[in-house]
């Protein structure tokens, strides 16, 4: 029997526009995928009725860059990229080399994620084989909607956290075991960033995701001495982005983190190749990094979406996160919204499956109260309840969570 979500229901329809329905109906078919949207006029029979009014319902977060073993170091402030990551983090990632220690990390990740609306997450974990798997199997068991890759990195980082070109084997077996599993789980192999991976590494990892139909994450272009970095360790007639493609690692697969130093060229590298930016303002905000602009990457149609790249991200919650990206640049409360849904869906490969309440997609999505002050009804206006959210005091909570039509929280 199909369910119907009786609400206020609003989803974004373009880069910059939303749909709204005062009183709607969110139809969800047997198997957790979407039937239908539109007014519940009309809807009084058919199906299950779960009425959330006066209630909003939302589709489910896309959080497109975020570290499980940072989790407990976030707010260790006042240091520049490469030097905190030798403080705080590397220690962070080696404490996970304990499997009890990376499995509790992540169950804790998806359920403090999931609490603050998001349904879908792109995670680095550690270098360790068992940390992936760990994350893996807390993610099927808390059904959340995952990208998780482990990072490789083989120079320039401390010696017990390397993982090279020989440990490519064990990735494509974690590949092989969790790649697509049960619609929701997928792997991406994730050479962490140009400055810690020899070409060697950056090309077999390129050409592993290639054999095996999977993912790539990594981080461009984050930091401006990262990206002197990068110059003298590869040349210095190729930009950061051209050094990634030169190795065959920009494709329609490919998520990177930040791309602040990046030029019109770079961008527009990135757009035909496919490629897709996870946009992090509040971590860019945390470590000084810049400021991402978004009016360039559009210009070339760079996919964007939203991640809260916790912990350099103090904050698990991509409303906040939007709340940082309008900070950065001049952008409507429409446009923040659309990228933590449809842009993140886009730039994760998951466009026909999740990031609006298109029919056949997966019922994601997540129930809220009503701003105070506002009322959600027919004569609501849908950006302001949205801009209410944005700015809500420590990041909007949903009550309820559900994805893939389960009622997760
Ligand atoms: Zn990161």
């Amino acid at each position: 029997m199909s369910e119907i979500h009786r609400a206020a229901v609003l989803h974004a329809t373009g880069i910059d526009s939303i749909a709204y329905y005062g009183d709607g109906a969110l139809v969800v078919d047997p198997d957790g995928k979407i039937e239908s949207l539109g007014p519940w006029h009309g809807r009084s029979s058919g199906g299950r009725i779960h009425d959330h009014r006066p209630a909003l319902l939302l589709p489910g977060f896309v959080d497109c860059h975020f570290h499980i073993p940072q989790i407990d170091v976030r707010g260790r402030y006042g240091f520049s990229l490469l030097e905190w990551l030798d403080r705080f983090i590397y220690p962070a990632e080696r404490a996970c080399a304990d499997p009890e220690t990376a499995r509790d990390a992540a169950r804790r990740a998806f359920q403090s994620l999931m609490a603050h609306g998001t349904t879908t997450v792109a995670a680095y974990t550690s270098c360790h084989v068992q940390a992936a798997h760990a994350a893996f199997e807390e993610a099927e068991a808390a059904g959340i909607r995952a990208v998780i890759g482990n990072p490789l990195m083989d120079r320039e980082t401390p010696p017990d956290l390397r993982a090279g070109v020989d440990a490519l084997a064990a990735c494509e077996e974690i590949a092989s075991r969790w790649e697509g599993k049960a619609g929701r789980l997928f792997y991406a192999f994730t050479p962490r960033f140009a400055v810690s991976c020899t070409p060697a590494l950056l090309a077999a990892s390129a050409e592993a995701a290639r054999r095996t139909g999977c993912r790539i994450m990594t981080h461009l272009a984050e930091n401006e001495e990262e990206v002197r970095r990068v110059r003298s360790l590869f040349g210095g007639d190729r930009s950061y982005a051209a050094v990634y493609d030169s190795f065959g690692l920009l494709g329609p697969g490919t998520i990177v983190a930040h791309a602040i130093h990046v030029t019109a060229e770079d961008s527009d590298l990135l757009a035909r190749a496919g490629a897709s930016v996870a946009h992090c303002p509040s971590s860019n905000f945390f470590l000084r990094s810049g400021r991402m602009d978004i009016g360039m990457l559009d210009n070339h149609g760079v996919i964007i979406g939203l991640g809260t790249d916790v912990g350099a991200g103090p904050s698990f919650s991509l409303w906040e996160t939007m709340r940082d990206m309008l900070y950065t640049n001049e952008k409507t409360p429409a446009r923040a919204f659309s990228t933590a849904t449809r842009g993140g869906a886009g730039a994760l490969g998951l466009w026909d499956r999740i990031g609006d309440f298109s029919a056949e997609k997966e019922a994601d999505f997540c129930v809220y109260d009503v701003p105070p002050g506002l009322t959600a009804g027919s004569e609501s206006r849908p950006d302001e309840l949205i801009a209410a959210l944005i700015f809500t005091e420590g990041g909007a909570k949903p009550r309820e969570v559900w994805i893939g039509g389960r009622r997760i929280l």
